[in-house]
């Protein structure tokens, strides 16, 4: 599994940075945001560093992420809904650049996407 030393997520993978996780396996691990953006912020990431979702991303990591997806929903209680979004790049704003998928939820989101 390729990790990057300098990077913060595969820091957070290794558990040499302590995060709040939700769930883990030996693929991926899900973990609470830093500064939310809504009640329920939680991020997926595969624990292999993987700069974006351009990256080259196995099929078995992309199913591992959304198996991790629905266990946050269930661990958080989003049985109303939620909503999953990637940044890839700087058009996006992407600030860490370890692929992550953003779980939002816990109240009603706005309607817009942008
Ligand atoms: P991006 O803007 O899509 O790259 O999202 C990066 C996210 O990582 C932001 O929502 C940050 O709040 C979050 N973040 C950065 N560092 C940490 C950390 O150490 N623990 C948890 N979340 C973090």
């Amino acid at each position: 599994m390729k990790t990057d030393p300098d990077c913060i997520f595969c820091k957070i993978a290794s558990h040499e940075i302590p995060s709040t996780v939700i769930f883990e396996n030996d693929e991926v691990i899900a973990f609470d945001d830093l500064s939310p953006q809504a009640p329920v912020h939680t991020l997926v990431i595969p624990k292999g560093h993987y700069d974006d979702i351009a990256d080259d991303v196995p099929a078995h990591v992309l199913a591992a992420m959304t198996e991790a997806i629905r266990e946050v929903a269930k661990a958080k209680g989003l049985a109303e809904g939620y909503r999953v979004i990637t940044n890839k790049g700087a058009d996006a704003g992407q600030t860490v650049m370890h692929f992550h998928m953003h779980v939002l939820g816990g109240k009603t989101l706005g309607e817009g996407l942008v």
